[in-house]
């Protein structure tokens, strides 16, 4: 059997370790290691922080915050404020988010030094199963870590290149007046979310039926309802076939024959994996069609000594799942533990307008699992107090899905106005094989949109 710290103590290495790739799971597993005592590089061809902190989750959140910040001005003048909006400076915005993510950079490279480990800057590709070369630099290590990540793709069709996609997003300079997102899924409805709530005039088109497929129906059903009665024009069952510049604005036509004119069109039709340059082959590392790198429960490729995790294996794409599969896997290295990562009931939220927050099975998964008869569905729809004065009113949508007779909860969902907030300790109690009885049994928080979820009948 492979041990995992075979080797780890070998002089005839440059490194103990050696991480390829600067982003969530790699400076976490760099890190870790280092604090345990290993000899660890890691290597990066971009900003640090890779895709969360450069163009994912960190500048999304300020946009986010951008939008909800404006948007809870609707509701300002119904409790006596006399607020005037007199207009949103887009470029603002961007340039204090732009300088946030770089002092960012700054911290990781502090936080990457104080740990001890070695930073090298550049492209790493694969030499042997053993070394990486960097420009013309070789370096060699005992194990090795796969943390590249992924980025941006869309359809190959005439003009494709003529839109942008999330890392252009976060090159804006200015509010698009006129935008077409296409792409029904975290990222695609989130930029929508926050396009029209800061003012611009938002198409969302999506080849499915539906925004957000593998999600609860009621919830995708609610969320759809919410994005329209915000003013987003939803186009189910659209496919751009070509994209053209004409009159310095982006005429798009769709595969039905039809066309519009927008002055920014933004592809969100999903992420693929950095592998492509590695050369894999060289190390013998198996990977998918797609590009993903296949690993084992210890996060093991086709090389017992060479892992990968985070993104670029296809499991999770979250950060946090990221994180703690790279902290689990230096422990297990340099700690001789033998925790490996559980990447089942992992909670998750979409930043759209309003937020879901999502645990566990859909009705539909849990009916496909156990049987319409051994599932117990309790939901609520509500209109959330901080609505009451106003007649603007965003209600919200909460789900519980239970399993068999004593009622395990195996979902939980919710969409509306701080779903991104609530979720974090249900998802606690849901790992912990929380019941129905668990929920009710602890006692409300009023008044909160929360304590719904403890008093659903
Ligand atoms: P990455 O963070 O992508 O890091 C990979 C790094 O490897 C990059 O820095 C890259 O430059 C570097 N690299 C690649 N190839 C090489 C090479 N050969 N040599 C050297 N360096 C290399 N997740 C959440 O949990 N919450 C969110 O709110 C959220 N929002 C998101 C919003 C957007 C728009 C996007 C795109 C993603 C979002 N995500 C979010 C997902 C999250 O960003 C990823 O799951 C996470 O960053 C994955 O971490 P990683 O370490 O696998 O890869
Ligand atoms: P998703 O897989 O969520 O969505 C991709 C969308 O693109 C789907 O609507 C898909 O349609 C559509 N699509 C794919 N290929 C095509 C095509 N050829 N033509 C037309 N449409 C196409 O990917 P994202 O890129 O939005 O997000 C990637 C991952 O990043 C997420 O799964 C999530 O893990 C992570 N993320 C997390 C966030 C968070 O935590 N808040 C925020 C942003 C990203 P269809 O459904 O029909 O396949």
């Amino acid at each position: 059997m492979h041990s995992d710290n075979q080797d780890s103590t070998s002089n005839a290495y440059d490194f103990d370790l050696l991480v390829i790739g600067g982003g969530s799971g790699g400076v976490a597993t760099a890190r870790r290691a280092a604090e345990y005592g290993a000899k660890v590089a890691i290597i990066e061809a971009d900003r640090l922080g890779g895709t969360c902190v450069n163009v994912g989750c960190v500048p999304k959140k300020i946009m986010w915050y951008g939008a909800q910040i404006k948007e809870s001005l609707s509701v300002a003048a119904d409790y006596g404020l006399d607020v005037t909006d007199n207009g949103f400076n887009f470029s603002k915005l961007q340039q204090a988010r732009d300088t946030y993510v770089a002092r960012l950079n700054g911290i990781y490279d502090t936080l990457l030094a104080k740990s001890g480990v070695t930073l090298i800057r550049g492209y790493g590709k694969f030499v042997d199963q053993h070394t990486i070369s960097v420009d013309a630099q070789h370096y060699s290590a005992a194990h090795i870590v796969i943390a590249t990540g992924g980025k941006p793709t869309r359809p190959d069709i005439p003009g494709a290149h003529l839109g942008i996609d999330s890392d252009g997003f976060f090159e804006l300079k200015t509010l698009p007046q006129k935008v077409i997102i296409m792409g029904a899924g975290y990222i695609g409805v989130e930029i929508a979310g926050v396009l029209n709530t800061l003012g611009s005039d938002v198409s969302q088109a999506f080849r499915g039926d539906k925004l957000m497929r593998g999600f609860d129906e009621d919830i995708r059903d609610h969320l759809q309802q919410q994005m329209t009665s915000e003013g987003i024009r939803l186009l189910s069952g659209h496919q751009p076939s070509q994209l053209e510049t004409v009159d310095s604005q982006i005429k798009v036509t769709w595969q039905d024959g039809s066309n519009e004119m927008v002055d920014c069109f933004i592809w969100a039709t999903g992420r693929i994996p950095n592998t492509a340059g590695l050369d894999l082959e060289k190390a013998d590392i198996k990977a998918t069609a797609k590009g993903l790198i296949e690993v084992d429960e210890n996060q093991h490729t086709s090389v017992p000594h060479i892992y990968a995790l985070g993104d670029i294996i296809g499991e999770i794409d979250l950060t946090p799942v990221a994180i703690a599969t790279g902290r689990k896997l230096a422990a297990r290295l340099y700690q001789n533990q033998t925790a490996t990562q559980d990447f089942d009931l992992v909670p998750t939220v979409v930043f759209s307008h309003p937020p879901i927050g999502t645990i566990g099975l859909s009705e539909q998964q849990a009916k496909q699992q156990y049987g319409d008869k051994d599932i117990a569905i309790y939901q609520s729809t509500f209109t959330p107090m901080v609505y009451a004065l106003s007649e603007h009113k965003v209600p919200t949508l909460m789900k519980v899905i239970c399993q068999g007779e004593n009622q395990r909860v195996v979902g939980l969902h919710i969409v509306g106005k701080d779903a991104d907030e609530m979720l974090q300790g249900f998802g606690v109690a849901i790992k912990m094989k929380a019941t129905k009885a668990d929920l009710d049994n602890c006692v409300a928080i009023h008044p909160t949109s929360s304590e719904e979820l403890v008093t659903l009948r």
